[in-house]
Formats: structure tokens, sequence, C-alpha cells
């Protein structure tokens, strides 16, 4: 079998997402997800200019060897804009190994190690009554576990806040990024959240009992006291984790906030490699590995970073909000099946518009992700309804704090 085409699809219905479509001498075809948030067009520049030639004529059954050709041949390794490029491949040829097989991608990966995976959805509120009716809805959903985000007295616009209007003056909901020119500013104040937080989540457990995992997302925003001041102060409640407490450019400030709290901790949703993960899995500073296939270079280093994982009993909590495409979840949802140590999928439904472009055969059913047995990953893309909806240019937005000072978001 012989790879004869490499199509890039750029579509917009609710957000931008990137696929690849790869179609074999055979006449099967397989999906891959490069989707970069806020990003796009420089992913589909990647495939359609310096990867799509390569693949022509190659066997798609040898994914490590055209996975190791891609990452090894360009000479400049890593970044989110060449591992997204390369994720799409790994997923495209994952997905038409499965079909050529007749079997889900999972059952190539080892077989289920479970019935179905375990989700946790977001909760949101600008005051607490808002915020527990957010939960409730989470829980009549289905969802077992939720995330709390809360608004802070004194910031107008922080992330993660459903109910929050934007510039656009439309409802935050689920896509942060806002189309148009020029990112939206937000702002924020670390001790105010320092001080703010801690009272919600004993309100929240007042409310809701002892019982119900929670989990909360510091979004990169804190020093290495700062979140380890945190962990403390959350100890109380009970967390089933915190995501994201610091930036982990320098992997070893983890030490210094796993030295202070016994508070779980998950990380990873913008690391690009295995080698992002290497001293933070090594010496156990993290209980959870946030990677998603799309930004990780596809199903296969997701695979083995779980591996490597699992001899230090760190478990998976693959980033999946509507930004990674229905393909990208598929992919994630693939692996997290057949691993031993699933930890929790991260799950929000995507739009209506995104799903008459992808037809994804994945179901949430009984608190729980049910795969189906469509072989490879399960998703199908109809390419008229995605030309119905071209790119629209959208940014993240991003913080300044009170004196006009840039900070993360
Ligand atoms: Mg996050």
């Amino acid at each position: 079998m012989k790879i004869i085409a490499a199509d890039v699809i750029v579509t917009s219905p609710s957000r931008n997402f990137v696929t690849l479509k790869l179609t074999t001498d055979e006449g099967l075809t397989g999906l891959g997800d490069a989707t970069l948030n806020g990003r796009e067009l420089a992913v589909a520049s990647y495939l359609k200019d310096h990867l799509a030639q390569l693949l022509i004529g190659r066997d798609p059954h040898r994914i490590e060897d055209t996975w190791q050709f891609l990452y090894r041949s360009s000479y400049w390794r890593r970044g989110p804009v060449t591992m997204a490029a390369i994720a799409a491949v790994d997923m495209a040829l994952w997905d038409i190994k499965g079909k050529a097989a007749g079997l889900p991608v999972y059952q190539l990966l080892g077989g289920a190690s479970r019935l179905g995976l375990r989700t946790y959805g977001h909760a949101s509120g600008r005051d607490l009554p808002e915020l527990f009716d957010s939960v409730r809805e989470n829980l009549e959903e289905g969802h077992t576990s939720v995330r709390i985000q809360t608004s802070i007295p004194g910031l107008k616009a922080i992330y993660g806040i459903a109910s929050q209007e934007q510039a656009t003056g439309e409802r935050y909901d689920y896509e942060p990024a806002g189309r148009g020119a020029f990112p939206a500013e937000e702002d924020w104040d670390t001790r105010a959240y320092l001080n703010h937080l801690p009272g919600v989540f004993e309100a929240v457990r007042n409310e809701f009992g002892p019982d119900l995992p929670l989990l909360h997302d510091g979004h990169h925003r804190m020093t290495p006291i700062q979140a380890a001041k945190l962990g403390k102060s959350l100890e109380p409640y009970d967390l089933f984790w915190l995501e994201d407490c610091t930036p982990a450019e320098n992997q070893e400030s983890l030490r210094l906030v796993r030295q202070h709290t016994t508070t779980p901790l998950a990380i990873g949703e913008v690391f690009n490699t295995v080698w992002d993960f290497q001293t933070l899995i090594r010496e156990q500073l993290i209980d959870y590995v946030r990677a998603a296939s799309t930004h990780f270079g596809g199903i296969s280093p997701l695979k083995k970073v779980m591996d490597y994982a699992a001899q230090y009993q760190i478990k998976s909590g693959f980033h999946g909000p509507t930004d990674i495409s229905p393909v990208g979840f598929a992919a994630q949802c693939h692996v997290g099946l057949a691993i031993h140590n699933y930890g929790i999928q991260e799950y929000m439904a995507h739009s209506e518009a995104t799903n008459t472009v992808f037809q994804q055969s994945i179901r949430f059913e009984g608190g729980y992700l049910r795969l189906s047995d469509a072989p490879g990953l399960g998703v199908e893309l109809d390419e008229e309804a995605a030309a119905a909806h071209p790119y629209q240019q959208a940014y993240l937005p991003y913080n300044r704090l009170a004196d006009g000072t840039v900070h993360d978001w």
C-alpha cells in the first residue's frame, strides 16, 4: 500500500481546525488533527509546503519509521508547530492501519483496559450561586468529577469563566480564542486570587460534600512559591488535582512546589515531547500527564510517555477542550482506553456545527466516554460541510497586571 495524496483541510465550524487527510492507492483514507489554537495556518503551511510531498509514495504501515524520519530529517526539532504537524501524520497513519486491519486503533495498542473513560467537566461562575448551578449542570450531564473556576473580586475578565462577557459581547463559554485581528486583553492579580480561591473551595465542599472529585486549573500564572502556597491552602478541600500551577519550562521548579504540598499536580498541556516531562516523571514531581495527542507528536509518543510514566505510578489526564478537534480527541481516547495507567479525561462536547463537519463515533453515556468498534479512529470528515466554514483569524487572550506588565494568561 502507498500514500498517493496528502491534503490539508482548514475549516472553522465554531472554531478553527486543521486536518490532514492521507489517501492510499487502495482507497483507504486516514485523518490527523494539526490544530494549534491561534496559530493554525503555521501548521497548515508546515504540512502543505514541507511535509506533504515527503509522504507521497510511502508505505502507510510504517508509522514509527515515518515519525522518526519526519522528526529527525527536519534537523530543527520540537516546538508546537513541528510537533502538531507530525502528530497529524502519526494519527492519520494509525487511522489507516486500523481501517486496513478492520480494527479500532485501541485494539492495535493492546486492546481495552477498561469499559469506558471517566471524565471531568468544566464548572465556573462569577459568584457562588452561579458556580453551584454550573456544578449541578455538569453532574446532570453525567460527569463524575468537576473542574472549578471562579471570578476573582476586582478582576474584570479571567480565564475559564463561561458566563464572563468577552470584548465581542458574546459569552465566553467554551472558547476563549476570540475571532478578530488582535488578542483580547484580560487582567490578573495573583494576591487577590490566592486570597479568594480557598474560600470558594470551602463553599463548594460545604455544598456538595466530601466525595465529589474537584479539580482546578492555575493556568501557569503563579511563581513556584506561590504555587506551593496555593497547593497547601487547598489541602483541606482534597483536590483531585491542581493543574498548571506554574510554568514548567524549568521542570525543576516543580520540586519546590512538591516539597510543600500533598495536593496532586497535573501539568503538560503546552508540552510537545517526552523530554518536557523527563525530570517531572523521573523525580515523581507530578501525578498526571496533561499532554494532548495533537500537540505532542501524535498517538505513538503519547503511548510512549504514558509507558514511561507508568513506572512511577503517574497517570493520564490528557488536555481535551474543543481546541482539540474530534480527530485528535478520538486519538487520545484510543490511547486512554488501552493504557493501564489511565487517570481521567477532560471532556467538553464539540458544537453542533463542528459535529456536522466531523462525524464522531465516541459517545458520552453513563458518565463514561464509550468508544465504538469502528475501524481506525472512528471519525469521518465531511469535506463539503467543512468548505462551508472558511478559516477566520482568532487569538487566545493575554493578561496584563494593574501596572501594565504582561503576565502569563
Ligand atoms: Mg489547562
